[in-house]
């Protein structure tokens, strides 16, 4: 079976202990056997990144060579599209109508940071005459990234893109269970020339391991976290207990999707299947709480139902399917605790709660599963689930809308449907999340930020608020004055 490499310092290498078993989870089939780093290996990469840091090789580049490697980097993720949606699919389960939306994503990422990367400008500061007061971008250092296994591929890139353009260098660790697009990205970078040795490194391995080791060395200057809140917390206290490192997190949601009685119904119910079942229900940002104003809220219900029984739940290479399995069998099994839990507080089961049988059932498959009649405070309602299960929530008129909205820890992502301008609008302003949408979920670009409130994680990436997380400010006076202070 094939056994994956890490990537340090420009080159490929079997790590010590290629323990890590990859499966695909459409089938249970073992796919590869993945490193597990080691302290040694990981600090290793470390290394490598300083090394490469501190040489100046890529921060002193020219910014215009800098957007030159990132739009080599997006030409060539293009070009390997069909490859890297396969190994995506595989390795993850989505569909790989998806995995090809997330390739052209990814490509999109390097592409916009590509063309950002020249139009990193710093500024002249208003001070009195007898100075020039400059603020100098420059980038943070050595970050560490440590990504989920929900966007494999397009975490990679949303991670890697803005630091490159803005100079740092990385070391990227994967999540445990789908290393095989990101190695696969390592190989598309090594083969870039311009590219310096040791810019990026590619380290799998355990999170409490190589991750832990990412967020407390003193040689990294800066992580970068997408994850659980849980994680998300370990990470910020081990940077405060080292070396008080830059920290970004983008954590979990329990996202509000709020029906009003006036919405667009056909574009109402799609965007309320949509907005939870897309990539099985395995998104930070899925509109997992339903929220629908009571008088349509029995023939929404059914509406949604209706739909959500449409869902072609299949094997994931077929372009037909609409639904593939979970990422493990081990995270099914959370996801289906969270079912029980919901039956056990009295919601109302009305779709799925069960693993699929016949050709599915060696996956790590589960169907669509919506809950109704779920009181805001139940843990269904409040705890991210992370798979393909929605709470329905009546409510009576926008000031109630707006306080179960907002009613959770999380802040990541909310969306309205309504066609009153007014209304729209006054929803948007009380939300309490990083993003929302209007008549719409989940469309994402590259060009705006995405991140969220409350526990829901701390820093925006994307857009160009995003390059701000790997560049500090410095401030440089420089003194136009040849006459001493003349204050002794
Ligand atoms: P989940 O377990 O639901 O996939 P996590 O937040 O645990 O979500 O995982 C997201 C990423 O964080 C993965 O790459 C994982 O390996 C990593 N990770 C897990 N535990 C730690 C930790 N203690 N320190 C740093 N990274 C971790
Ligand atoms: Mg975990």
């Amino acid at each position: 079976m094939n056994t994956l490499p890490l990537y340090v310092g420009g080159r490929f290498e079997n790590g010590a202990d290629p323990s890590q078993e990859v499966v695909n989870p459409a089938t249970g089939a073992p796919l590869a056997r993945a490193a597990r780093a080691t302290r040694a290996e990981t600090d290793a990469a470390i290394q490598a990144a300083r090394a490469a840091f501190d040489s100046g090789a890529w921060s002193g580049a020219t910014a215009m060579k800098r957007g030159q490697v990132l739009l080599e980097v997006a030409r060539r993720l293009r070009a390997a599209t069909a490859e890297l949606a396969r190994l995506e699919t595989e390795n993850m389960g989505k569909p790989i109508v998806e995995a090809e939306i997330d390739v052209a994503d990814a490509a999109a990422c390097f592409e916009y940071y590509g063309g950002l990367a020249t139009k990193i400008t710093g500024d002249v500061n208003p001070v009195p005459d007898e100075a020039l007061s400059l603020t100098l971008k420059e980038p943070v250092g050595v970050c560490g990234q440590i990504i989920p296994w929900n966007y494999p591929l397009l975490m990679a890139a949303w991670k890697i893109a803005p630091a490159l353009a803005a100079g740092c260098t990385v070391v990227l660790k994967p999540a445990e269970a789908t290393p095989l697009s990101a190695i696969e990205l390592a190989r598309i970078l090594d083969g870039i020339p311009d590219l310096p040795k040791g810019v990026v490194n590619v380290v799998t391995g355990d999170g409490p391991a190589v991750g832990a080791r990412l967020a407390e060395s003193e040689w990294v200057d800066k992580v970068a976290f997408t994850g659980s809140t849980r994680i998300g917390r370990t990470i910020l206290r081990a940077a405060a207990d080292s070396n008080l490192k830059r920290v970004t997190l983008e954590l979990g949601g329990k996202s509000p999707n709020i029906f009003f009685a006036d919405a667009h119904w056909e574009a109402a119910v799609e965007g309320a299947v949509f907005g939870v079942f897309l990539n099985q229900g395995e998104v930070c940002s899925a509109g997992s709480r339903i929220l629908v104003e009571t008088p349509i809220h029995q023939r929404f219900l059914e509406a949604v139902v209706e739909k959500a029984r449409t869902i072609r739940l299949g094997d994931p290479l077929d372009r037909a399917t609409r639904m593939g399995p979970l990422v493990t069998a081990a995270h099914r099994e959370r996801v289906l605790s969270y079912v029980e839990e919901g039956r056990r507080e009295g919601a109302r089961l009305v779709l799925g709660g069960g693993k699929p049988d016949g050709v599915l059932a060696r996956g790590a498959y589960l169907e669509p599963t919506i809950f109704d009649r779920v009181d805001p405070g139940m843990k269904i309602a409040q705890e991210e689930i992370f798979g393909p299960v929605v709470a329905v929530i009546p409510f009576e008129g926008e000031p109630e809308a707006v306080e179960i909205a907002n009613a959770t820890p999380y802040g990541l992502a909310s969306a309205v449907w309504t066609r009153d301008i007014y209304r729209a609008f006054r929803v948007v302003r009380k939300l309490r999340a990083g993003i929302v949408w209007v008549n719409h979920m989940q469309p994402t670009y590259v060009e705006a930020p995405w991140g969220g409130m409350k526990m829901s994680g701390t820093g925006r990436e994307l857009g160009r608020h995003g390059i701000d997380n790997y560049l500090e400010l410095k401030q440089v006076h420089v003194n136009l004055s040849e006459s001493p202070v003349g204050w002794y």
